[in-house]
């Protein structure tokens, strides 16, 4: 980091958090398109091999471009915090081909066959899958439990030793159900367990767990911290920094979980208009949320930033704005809410969120398809639920839609 004095917003962070590592002076991070690195000579090949710096050999090892963009995201996450002996928090991250490989790296490398995982009932898709369709055949055990309710929290991991890690997703996917951060971590580190946060919906921006004491972050960079929806990728970041180094590094490597230099260059250029970015996408969510909560067509909405939101108090308590998703029902249900889809003419149909323009989904159908009915209702997931990712379009243009498509 060049910077000595201390930056004091997160626009300067994400611009100012890395070195540019390269022999011509470019300005920008360049793309290092290069499968592997060459050795100047057999003796520093051989002390590259015995040193620290692992990232120089071959590319599913590492890359100059990830580096850029790992340095640039642990800045943004550790951003303000630190230690107890009043030093800044240093994080290492690492950046992989998706969120579900940087989910997988945190699965294998802290859990060994025998050993559980706790987690909420409301989770992305692919993370429940990932529990209860991969893990459970490699012999590890996932409790889901409401999360929300500490005290239940602290009787199954009493009852519980197997547990090990429990993982937190706030907001979670799609209810926008919120999970005090501060509280479940103050239990989980009575019983020594290890504590992973899903905060892609927030955002470092929104909301940084470290400061709660958790072990892990985990984001799938595909959503917001991309921002523009031209590349699929995942982070895992921790203050363990001998552990990111050694065992989950190794993990990442082995099972073939690295990024590619063109899309840590996507994602580069994503991460410098993050504040901006996110300063458009809540201001305009918090107006859709509003008009869609006082719609006479609209039945329900699940938003964290409306007061009759059951989690808009830890919302309100551990981020600094509730964020840019939401879902909700159109009364009349399944058919209703295909009916609204179909209507709108400039908000698109796709899933995944965090994109600059607003997009829709239908997460029964969609994203939650692989998870039971039985379930999916147990999490809220109803047959007629919508969810939105609001963009950064011009608001009148985005109510206008809406109405028009409700009519
Ligand atoms: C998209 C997403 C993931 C998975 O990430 P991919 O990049 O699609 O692999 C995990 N968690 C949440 C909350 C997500 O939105």
């Amino acid at each position: 980091m060049k910077h000595v004095f201390p930056l004091t917003g997160i626009s300067s962070v994400a611009l100012h958090s890395t070195r540019a590592e390269n022999a011509e002076y470019a300005h920008i991070t360049p793309i290092y398109a290069t499968s592997t690195f060459t050795f100047p000579s057999a003796e520093e090949g051989m002390e590259r091999f015995a040193g620290e710096d692992k990232s120089r050999i071959y590319g599913r090892w590492g890359n100059p471009t990830f580096t850029a963009a790992e340095e640039t995201i642990a800045a943004l996450e550790a951003f303000g915090i630190m230690n107890s002996n009043g030093t800044p928090l240093q994080l290492k991250a690492l950046l992989h081909a998706s969120g579900q490989a940087a989910m997988t790296t945190l699965f294998m490398s802290t859990l060994k066959a025998g050993d559980a995982v706790l987690s909420h009932y409301s989770l992305y898709g692919g993370t429940y899958e990932l529990l209860l369709k991969v893990l459970q055949n490699a012999g590890i055990e996932t409790i889901i439990a409401d999360l929300r309710d500490t005290t239940q929290v602290e009787d199954i991991i009493k009852k519980n030793p197997a547990i090990k890690l429990v993982h937190i997703e706030t907001p979670a996917n799609p209810t926008i159900q919120c999970i005090d951060i501060a509280a479940v971590t103050q239990i989980a580190k009575q019983y020594h367990k290890l504590v992973s946060v899903d905060n892609t919906f927030a955002t470092p921006y929104l909301q940084q767990p470290f400061k709660f004491g958790v072990d892990f972050v985990f984001h799938s960079t595909t959503k917001f911290l991309n921002g523009h929806g031209t590349a699929i990728g995942g982070v895992l970041i921790s203050k363990d920094i001998e552990f990111m180094q050694t065992n989950a590094w190794k993990w990442q490597v082995l099972l073939g979980g690295n990024s590619n230099p063109f899309d840590a260059f996507l994602l580069m250029n994503g991460l410098k208009t993050l504040e901006l970015r996110m300063d458009r996408h809540c201001s305009n969510a918090k107006a859709v949320a509003e008009f869609l909560d006082q719609h006479p067509a609209i039945e329900k909405v699940n938003y964290a930033g409306l007061s009759t939101h059951p989690d808009y108090a830890i919302a309100t308590k551990q981020m600094k704005h509730p964020g840019a998703l939401m879902s909700f029902e159109v009364n009349g249900g399944l058919e209703a809410g295909k009916q609204f889809i179909d209507k709108l003419q400039m908000c698109v149909r796709a899933i995944s969120l965090g994109t600059l323009d607003t997009l829709l989904s239908h997460p029964a159908s969609m994203s939650h398809r692989g998870v039971s009915k039985e379930e999916r209702l147990k999490f809220g997931i109803t047959d007629g639920l919508i969810r939105l990712s609001v963009g950064i379009e011009n608001i009148t243009d985005i109510l206008n839609d809406f109405e028009q498509a409700l009519s």
